[in-house]
């Protein structure tokens, strides 16, 4: 399957809003208005996972000057990392964002 087939928008399984794909080049992975991810890829836009559960974000972390949203599945409890998403249609929400990042200082 082409890239364009697999970068496709979604309807987001946690607050209902219509997410569109991404507009910088990359996979729409979560999200952008409540930032929940959902367990369907082994690799970025495969689709390959059966797990299917919902992802919550738990982090946030800089690495390689990237920032990333640290993800744990709440169905298999794998974590994993994902891009944040900017410089494209629908960022992802900055204030639920500052939001985690608080929390995650609370800990
Ligand atoms: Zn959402
Ligand atoms: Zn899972």
């Amino acid at each position: 399957m082409g890239r364009n087939e697999e970068n496709r928008g979604f309807t987001c399984a946690n607050c209902g809003c219509e997410v569109l794909p991404l507009t910088n080049g990359s996979y729409r992975n979560h999200c952008p208005f409540c930032l929940w991810s959902k367990h369907v890829d082994c690799k970025p836009g495969d689709h390959a996972n059966t797990c299917d559960g919902m992802m919550e974000p738990i982090g946030f972390q800089r690495s390689k000057k990237k920032d990333q949203l640290v993800y744990r599945c709440r169905r298999c409890g794998m974590e994993k990392v994902n891009r944040i998403a900017e410089n494209t249609m629908q960022p992802d929400n900055f204030d639920v964002l500052l939001d985690l990042v608080k929390q995650q200082n609370l800990m």
